[in-house]
Formats: structure tokens, sequence, C-alpha cells
């Protein structure tokens, strides 16, 4: 089988193997079970501020608990649920469960940004706004804490209707981020009419960025980018310590990937929590358990 096992520990299954499990109605009707079956579960990647050295906030990261093929990659699922509209629904139960777990986190003061991913066909529903302040009411969590990402193709597929209900989202106080910044077929002036809080490098400029002359010229251009226009900028897929101190360098702000942890479920985030404390969170025990 061209099954693979990522070094996240995720399956992914490769085009071929498409072949061996069945196909693309399989997998679409496995879906439909999931939704109802609630198989799906988040774990949580923590974001360090590079300059307070502490957790700032998190990513919310979807995962599929299939009953035969064991955990799935959302590589794999993401464009399957848009496709058939599910993406509805589950994108529904990921924001519900992802406000729930901020606040919970937040009663235990652990107070964090919680970042959590847009597909483009949530950000068409003109009840998005409304659901989201009814969400954040019930569980009493405050909007500013909520970051929405939304990646760069999905802002411009449809800029102008994205932009006006970006400007609703800003205008009723959460936070918005542009993810996977620089991969897309963006026009600079468009992304800086939309009204971001946060650019998120992709991962793809990270990779290289200790021996290539380019991926640095990008990331350095993104940040100061970035920087000049008052947003926050954080580097995604950072594995090593050398790529940690490049991007530094560069005047990023936040940094997330595999050095600092890999996504984790809750109960395991909320243990990370507690050996690293947080930036916003009870400051002065944190500090003082420092050398
Ligand atoms: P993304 O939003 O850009 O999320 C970051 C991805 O990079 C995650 O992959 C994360 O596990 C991975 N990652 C983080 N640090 C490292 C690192 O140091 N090295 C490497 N190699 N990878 C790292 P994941 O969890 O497989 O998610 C993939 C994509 O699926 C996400 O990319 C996002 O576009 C989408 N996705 C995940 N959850 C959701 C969701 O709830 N809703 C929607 N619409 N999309 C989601
Ligand atoms: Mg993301
Ligand atoms: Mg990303
Ligand atoms: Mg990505």
């Amino acid at each position: 089988s061209a099954e693979e096992t990522r070094r996240d520990g995720l399956h992914f299954y490769t085009a071929g193997s498409e072949h061996d499990y069945g196909s693309r109605l399989v997998l679409e009707a496995d879906l439909r079970s999931a939704c109802r079956d609630k198989q799906f579960f988040l774990v949580y990647q923590p974001q360090l501020d590079m300059h307070s050295g502490q957790v700032i906030g998190s990513e919310a990261l979807l995962r599929w608990q299939h009953p035969d093929r064991g955990i799935v990659s959302p590589v794999e699922f993401i464009p399957v649920l848009e496709e058939t509209g599910l993406i509805r629904e589950a994108g529904a139960w990921v924001l519900e469960q992802a406000v729930a777990d901020a606040a919970r986190l937040r009663a235990k003061a652990y107070d964090l940004r919680m970042g959590i991913n847009l597909s483009a066909v949530q950000l068409r529903s003109e009840q998005l706004p409304r659901f989201l302040r009814e969400l954040c009411r019930r569980h009493d969590l405050p909007h500013h804490r909520l970051e929405l990402e939304i990646t760069e193709g999905t802002a411009m597929h449809d800029p102008v209707a994205t932009r006006i209900l970006l400007e609703r989202l800003k205008s009723l106080g959460f936070s918005l981020s542009i993810d996977d910044f620089g991969t897309g077929h963006s026009a600079l002036s468009y992304i800086t009419a939309f009204p971001m809080d946060t650019i998120k490098i992709d991962r793809s400029f990270i990779q290289h960025i200790t021996e290539g002359r380019k991926q640095r010229a990008i990331v350095t251009a993104i940040s100061a980018l970035s920087s000049q226009l008052g947003l926050t900028t954080i580097a995604e897929g950072i594995e090593t310590e050398r790529q940690r101190d490049y991007v530094d360098a560069l005047g990023v702000h936040e940094i997330q990937g595999f050095l600092l942890s890999r996504p984790l479920p809750f109960d395991e985030f909320e243990q990370f929590l507690a050996r690293h404390g947080t930036a916003s969170a009870r400051p002065s025990s944190v500090r003082a358990g420092k050398p």
C-alpha cells in the first residue's frame, strides 16, 4: 500500500492508495459517518512569542479518528469536506469545540489567543459573524481571543466579498490572520486592503531558510512588510533552533512548529502549558520559575 506515516504520526494516503482503499465515494461516505458519529477531534499547537519567550497562542487543528484507518490527515479530508459541503457541519463543530476549549483554558488562567482555520465555504456564510458572536457569548470568551485563519488562496478567491465579511468580523472584535502567506497568487495591494492582525509565513519558506538565500530574502521582505503594516508575524513550521534563530534575526515576532511542540490533544496541551507557562497567565509565578 502507498500509505505512509508522516513524521507527525498521521497516516497520509498518497494518490495510489486511493485504489487500494476503494474510491472517493467510500471516503465521502466515511466522512458522512464521521460527522454523524463524531469521529473528529482537535489538537492544539502552541505559538511562542520570541520577545517574552512565552506561549502566547495556539492553533486548533482538525483530526479524524477513522474506525479502521487510524488518524487521517486533514490534508486528505478537508478538500472533500469542502467539495461535499460537509465542511459547514464539521466547521461549526470545530468552532464550537475550539471556543469551548479556549474558555476551559482561560478558566484555568491560560489566557491564550486561539487560532481556528476557516474554509472558503464557511467564509461565504452570512451567518458566520452571528454564529461566532453567539458562541463566544455562550462560552464567555472575549472576541479578540479568537483568531480566524484564512489562507491567502481563500481570501483571493472572492476578494470583494471576503473583504466585506472580514470587515464585519473585525468590527465585532475578532482577530484575523492570513495563513500560508506567500504561497498564493495574491496582489500585495489586496492583502493590505484586508483588515488583518497577523501574517503567518508559510512553512515552505522556512524549510530552506538556513541554506537558501532566496527563501531568506522572501521571509525578510514579508517580515518587513508585516511590521510596517503594524501586523504580527508568525513563522510556521519551525523545526530547528537554527531556523528559529534565523527568523528571530529577521524580525519575526512569533514561531510555531515541531521545535516547540507537535499539535497536542487537549489534555496534553494543558500539561504542556503547565510546564511552560503562558505570556498572559500568572506572569509572576511563571517568571519566578525561571532561573
Ligand atoms: P495550516 O493551517 O497551515 O496548519 C499548519 C500545518 O502545519 C498543520 O498540519 C501542522 O500540523 C503542520 N506543522 C506544524 N508545525 C510543523 C513543523 O514544524 N513541521 C511540519 N512538517 N509541519 C508542521 P495539519 O494539522 O496536517 O493541517 C494541514 C492543513 O489542514 C492546515 O494547514 C489547514 O489548512 C487545514 N486544516 C486543519 N484543521 C482545519 C480545520 O479545522 N478547518 C479547516 N478549514 N482547515 C483545517
Ligand atoms: Mg492555519
Ligand atoms: Mg499555515
Ligand atoms: Mg498550511
